[in-house]
């Protein structure tokens, strides 16, 4: 309504309140995570190639970047563990049999929930992708993911 309405100053202000909102978030998220681990997986989803795509507006929303350097930079100085890992194909690989059984390309990526046609196993989508990120994370190579 302001932008339409033409007030710029009110529009800079709601933007930098909406900024402050979403660092504030990202800050506590990531001392929260730091203090109750004492090791860090992240995929290495990469937000500036996401940034192209037409997922772009939802990247930067989400300040994945800023959020994933600020759990880097506190793991560090806490001495935690913290490991980025491809996360290629982590998301539709049966984190119970590694079978690449889970919903496939952009049609797929809708589907939240899925059974493995080959254990049976359901999986919530992102729960299996992070089983999958933090097996990696441990050392264990599995075909189809591998350790970066
Ligand atoms: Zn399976």
């Amino acid at each position: 309504m302001a932008q339409r309405a033409g007030k710029k100053r009110r529009v800079t202000a709601i933007h930098a309140k909406i900024r402050n909102k979403r660092k504030d978030w990202n800050h506590k998220t990531t001392t929260r995570l730091v203090r109750e681990y004492d090791r860090i997986v992240v995929g290495n989803v990469s937000s500036s190639k996401l940034r192209k795509t037409r997922l772009a507006k939802s990247v930067s929303d989400a300040g994945w970047a800023d959020l994933k350097q600020m759990l880097r930079y506190k793991a560090i100085s806490l001495g935690i563990e913290y490991r980025e890992v491809k996360e290629n194909f982590s998301t539709v690989t049966c984190s119970d049999c590694f079978a690449k059984s889970g919903p496939s390309g952009l049609s797929g990526l809708g589907v939240r929930d899925w059974v493995c046609t080959c254990c049976g196993s359901v999986h919530d989508r992102d729960v299996n992708a992070a089983r999958n990120i933090l097996r990696i994370g441990h050392g264990t190579p599995i075909k189809g993911i591998l350790p970066l």
